[in-house]
């Protein structure tokens, strides 16, 4: 007979993990379900965060989060769920090896994976040295010669949005995948560089000091900061898509703002797969709402 959980958080990022901190502090019965791929798992570095002037990385976050959590009981495993359905009022979820897991509620937190092609070298910059979000590292690039690798239309974007930090921008557009002639204007008239061709590797110093990039064709690149812009990142929506959840048309969902509770009963979501910024505060601060309106459900329904 399978344990039934109180809830199960699918996701132990930042937004599970503030999740499970909040509904252990109730002492209910939590299981946090996670796979370890995520956007917390990779940056090694957080600059924005009250508290961490000289930063954080996703890693240490991840450690102390689930530290906390466990202090109060709750528990993890380790796991990817690739079915979610609903039978007789719980979700039953199936991992990737055959488990499965039972709760009455369940908290989404399967956040968004960037999508980074293979670059030799590249991965120990991420949070350092190379960033994915102007919001967050935007000021890490100020007055820095900035290396954009992206591609296309996005990595355009990308490259004049950060035209607020630097007025010495670079956008390698990797693959070159089409830019109109109007955005090429623009780039020129904001004096970023533009250049087509393949990205073989990051020129790193000390394991994550990006210094610029080395074409396929032999031609090197320099530059201080780099910033990613590739477009097509996937948002974790596949167990929110087959409970019926509503996803948006920017693939996100709009959880309720005041509950983080979805379309679907008792399924809440939090974090990155929500629509909103894309941020470690946010995914924090939905983790806790979902949390208490949870816990919210599960007394009215204790004491009915
Ligand atoms: C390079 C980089 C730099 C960043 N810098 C900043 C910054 O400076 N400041 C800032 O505020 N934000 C920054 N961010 C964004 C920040 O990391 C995210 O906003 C935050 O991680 C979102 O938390 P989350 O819990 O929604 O998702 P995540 O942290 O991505 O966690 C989601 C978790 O769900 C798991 N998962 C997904 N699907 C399944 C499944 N089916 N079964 C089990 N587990 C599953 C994943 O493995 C992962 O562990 C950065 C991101 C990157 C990549």
């Amino acid at each position: 007979m399978k344990k039934t959980y109180d809830c199960i958080i699918v996701g132990g990022g930042i937004a599970g993990l503030q999740a499970a901190i909040q509904l252990g502090r109730y002492e209910h019965d939590i299981l946090v379900v996670d796979a370890n791929d995520g956007r917390s798992a990779i940056c090694r570095c957080y600059h924005n965060l009250l508290g961490w002037p000289d930063g954080v990385s996703g890693e240490q976050l991840r450690s102390l989060g689930r530290k906390q959590a466990e202090s109060y009981g709750v528990e993890f495993q380790s796991d990817r769920i690739v079915n979610a359905r609903k039978d007789k009022g719980e979700f039953i979820l199936d991992g990737k090896d055959g488990n499965h897991y039972v709760a009455r509620k369940l908290l989404l937190a399967t956040g968004v994976k960037d999508n980074i092609p293979k670059i030799k070298y590249l991965d120990p910059c991420l949070g350092l040295s190379v960033y994915v979000c102007p919001d967050c590292d935007g000021y890490e690039v100020k007055g820095k010669k900035v290396v954009i690798l992206g591609s296309g239309e996005t990595g355009a974007g990308m490259a004049l949005t950060l035209n607020y930090w630097s007025d010495d921008i670079i956008f390698i557009n990797h693959e070159s995948n089409e830019v109109s002639e109007e955005t090429k204007a623009e780039l020129k008239e904001k004096n970023i560089g533009y250049e087509e061709g393949i990205i073989s590797e990051a020129i790193v110093e000390d394991e994550s000091g990006f210094k610029g990039v080395l074409l396929d064709n032999g031609e090197v690149i320099t530059g201080e900061r780099g910033f990613i812009a590739f477009g097509g990142n996937k948002v974790h929506t596949e167990l929110a898509e087959q409970l019926g959840v509503h996803i948006m048309d920017n693939k996100h969902i709009n959880a309720d703002a005041r509950s983080k509770e979805t379309n679907v009963e008792n399924v809440w979501a939090a974090g990155d797969i929500v629509a909103h910024s894309e941020q470690v505060s946010t995914a924090m601060g939905d983790g806790s709402i979902a949390a208490i309106w949870i816990h919210k459900k599960l007394l009215a329904e204790r004491n009915s």
